[in-house]
């Protein structure tokens, strides 16, 4: 049964559900919370707010609502390759739901659970739908990936497959029925942690994959002073992103789609065979997509070798 209960009464159903950790010397119920940072490590903070209609269907479930909340903020952290830890949550309701935070909670948490991260404060306030999250994590000094790494040389590496998200939203959009595993994708994206991790030391760039591979990999060359060439038909494909759109429309949801969350990083060729080890170590798919130049700009090729870039200039932020 839903009910609508006082925001003090949501706070408690949120304190009663949160994982404890060591770290954690005060948690949710005073003005702040009493952390303990690891000693020599550096902080690393990151966050995203997700709004009902722009960055999820309305209709989304609530659990899902509260797995992408914190999902996307944990894919920061991966990409920089931290280790989370905490998180604070500000929620904006139309009403005091419980059904709905409870929903909510049950995404939020299980993810939250399955990366040993810590809801340690918030704010609930009325309003429009609005999740707003916010993760702390640690990393060793020097070791973050960073975008403003890549160097002329460097294979461009993804990880997973790009397009499925941007596929749901397609279907979805053109009012069509969607596909449960592309909503899977787009509804519970999974952030590339231990990727992250294994590739300190490894990766010289680094960035996830939100709002389209050729807009996050412009960011990547911008911040590098860098130009790519990528091989567009290489860019990798789940079956049912296959089965689903062919050739120039699934370039365009591959090259150009959010939401994918995927780790795009650049490293030494000569350290091919380390990408591979720590791509099998946190059991992630990898595949090289490409190649950072001197020359700015991105060149798109085709299966062939065929340069594409006109084709998608228009999402190309950097040239
Ligand atoms: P204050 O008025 O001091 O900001 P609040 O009533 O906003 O206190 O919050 C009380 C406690 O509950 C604080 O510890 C706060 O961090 C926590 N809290 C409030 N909303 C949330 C939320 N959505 N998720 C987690 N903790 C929350
Ligand atoms: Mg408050």
């Amino acid at each position: 049964m839903d009910s609508t209960v006082a925001e003090f009464d949501l706070i408690e159903r949120i304190r009663r559900r949160v994982a404890a950790r060591p770290d954690v010397l005060l948690g949710i119920g005073d003005d702040a919370a009493l952390l303990q940072p690891p000693v020599g490590m550096h902080l690393v903070v990151a966050m995203d707010t997700l709004n009902s209609g722009v960055h999820f269907p309305p209709e989304t479930a609530p659990a899902d609502i509260g797995w992408k909340a914190l999902a996307v903020n944990l894919s920061d952290l991966a990409a920089m390759g931290a280790s989370p830890a905490w998180c604070t949550l500000s929620l904006s309701l139309p009403d005091a739901s419980t059904g709905f935070v409870e929903g909510f909670l049950d995404g939020f948490l299980a993810l939250a659970a399955h990366h040993d991260v810590a809801l340690v404060g918030g704010d609930t306030t009325r309003g429009p739908l609005s999740v707003c999250v916010a993760v702390h994590g640690f990393i060793e000094p020097g070791q973050a990936l960073r975008r403003d790494g890549a160097c002329v040389g460097d294979d461009l590496w993804v990880s997973g497959t790009l397009g499925d998200a941007a596929a749901a939203l397609s279907q979805w959009q053109a009012g069509g029925a969607i596909d449960p595993a592309l909503r899977l994708r787009l509804d519970r994206p999974t952030p590339r942690v231990s990727l992250g991790r294994a590739l300190r030391g490894i990766a010289a760039s680094c960035i996830d994959v939100s709002d389209g591979l050729l807009a996050d990999l412009g960011h990547v060359c911008k911040a590098s002073g860098v130009g790519a060439w990528l091989d567009v038909d290489g860019l990798p494909a789940s079956p049912v992103l296959r089965a689903s759109f062919d050739g120039e429309a699934r370039r365009r949801l591959q090259a150009t789609g959010g939401d994918d969350y995927e780790l795009l990083f650049t490293a030494p060729a000569r350290l091919r065979d380390s990408v591979l080890k720590a791509a099998q170590s946190s059991q992630t798919r990898v595949t090289c997509i490409g190649q950072i130049t001197a020359v700015p700009g991105l060149r798109i090729q085709d299966g062939h070798g065929q340069l594409l870039s006109n084709s998608y200039a228009s999402f190309d932020h950097f040239a």
